[in-house]
């Protein structure tokens, strides 16, 4: 399950993020996960529950998915279609052959952390 892998990934930037403004505790970590990706969602949120446990300053704190649709460029014709609704297929030519423009980045957007 390489989510994991991923989600220590995210605690070591974000821990870097407090260390370097000073903060103890983060309240949401939102992470993008592009449809392109192999990222499970479901994952990631059940790892994170259990991970954020075992850290001070991610004790309590959310774990934010937003999900970016796959976008797919038709090689055939030029048409910029969402990737899974279409079931990797063209809607106006039929084609199968693509490139993949947008859904395949997986990062943290935004660090939140309560005002005080
Ligand atoms: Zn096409």
């Amino acid at each position: 399950m390489h989510e994991l892998t991923l989600l220590y990934g995210v605690v070591d930037k974000v821990g870097k993020v407090c260390e370097e403004n000073g903060l103890d505790h983060v309240d949401a970590i939102v992470i993008e996960v592009g449809e392109a990706t192999s990222v499970i969602p479901e994952f990631l949120q059940d790892g994170y529950e259990v991970i954020s446990d075992d850290y001070d300053f991610l004790r309590g704190s959310e774990l934010i998915i937003e999900k970016v649709t796959a976008v797919g460029l038709c090689r055939e014709c030029g048409t910029e279609f969402p990737i899974v609704v279409n079931k990797g297929f063209c809607p106006k030519c039929g084609s199968f052959d693509k490139d993949v423009i947008d859904g395949t980045d997986f990062f943290i957007k935004e660090v939140r952390v309560r005002e005080s």
